[in-house]
């Protein structure tokens, strides 16, 4: 009797629904404003206010959508961009060179992109590369090529964890909207080659992010997880910067395809992963 009158007494709406708990991801190459390689150094001071201006616009917007909790990862170049002095009171800031697969393990109920550029070789993707402007040419999962935003959305996904929200260049959201058709964009710039674009100003960015973060809250629970199924193949062309070791080849589900591609197998996609991160 006593415990019929406990569960009485929870909440219907806490009992069923886990805590709303967003990891918001961090670039720079997609922040409205930035269109130079030079902007991009972690210290330039345009950047960080530019870039946190962005993120506490999305932390606000995510808050006023019903968000519980929101973690910040400084995920653009070696973590040294973002300062907790100037992250929003109520966000986490996640600093240093977190695995993938670890941050996720964390448990999310969605993920979301700040200032993401597209992946490389596209048209129109401003400074767009796919993890490393200098090492890396392409990476294709299962022949389909992707960057950040493909292999954190696959990743993501094997978790069961959907992307809700991309903020960044038109480039880096159609990339999105190819994955995940029903996630939020807010495009802060139009790319007209790789340093040439049409950006809004700083504050009617915020604006728009702060809109779209609330609406992207509302969709936790309706966006399906981005899920890449079965054995997966992970092939990557590095640049000629890149010098092969010449040891991988006798690790398993590892293949040297020539002097700068490589393939990693797996019995899915984080195990394909794992080898490529801990070669
Ligand atoms: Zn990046």
């Amino acid at each position: 009797m006593r415990f019929w009158l406990c569960l009485c007494l929870l909440p219907a709406a806490a009992a069923a629904q886990p805590p709303k708990r967003i990891l918001l991801i961090t670039d720079a190459e997609g922040v409205a404003g930035i269109c130079r390689q030079e902007q991009t150094e972690p210290t330039n001071p345009e950047l960080r206010a530019l870039l946190t201006g962005e993120i506490n616009a999305a932390v606000e917007g995510f808050f006023e959508g019903g968000a519980d909790e929101v973690i910040v990862w400084d995920g653009h170049d070696g973590s040294r961009t973002l300062s907790a002095q100037t992250i929003h009171p109520r966000a986490r800031l996640m600093i240093g060179p977190v695995g993938y697969t670890g941050t996720l393990e964390r448990g999310y109920a969605a993920i979301a992109f700040l200032g993401q550029h597209a992946m490389g070789n596209v048209q129109k993707g401003i400074m767009a590369h796919s993890f490393s402007s200098l090492g890396i040419q392409y990476m294709k999962i299962n022949g389909r090529p992707v960057g950040e935003i493909g292999v954190w959305a696959a990743l993501a996904g094997s978790w069961g964890i959907p992307v809700i929200l991309l903020t960044g260049d038109q480039a880096a959201a159609d990339e999105l909207k190819a994955l995940v058709p029903e996630a939020e964009l807010a495009v802060v710039k139009e790319g007209l080659a790789r340093y040439a674009c049409i950006s809004l100003s700083a504050e009617a960015a915020q604006q728009t992010i702060r809109r779209a973060a609330q609406r992207a809250v509302a969709k936790i629970g309706r966006i399906r997880p981005y899920r890449v199924e079965g054995p997966v193949t992970l092939e990557i062309e590095y640049t000629t910067r890149h010098s092969l070791n010449p040891d991988l080849a006798v690790l398993p589900g590892v293949e040297i395809v020539d002097d700068r591609t490589i393939r990693y197998q797996g019995r899915d996609l984080r195990e394909a992963w794992q080898r490529y991160r801990v070669r």
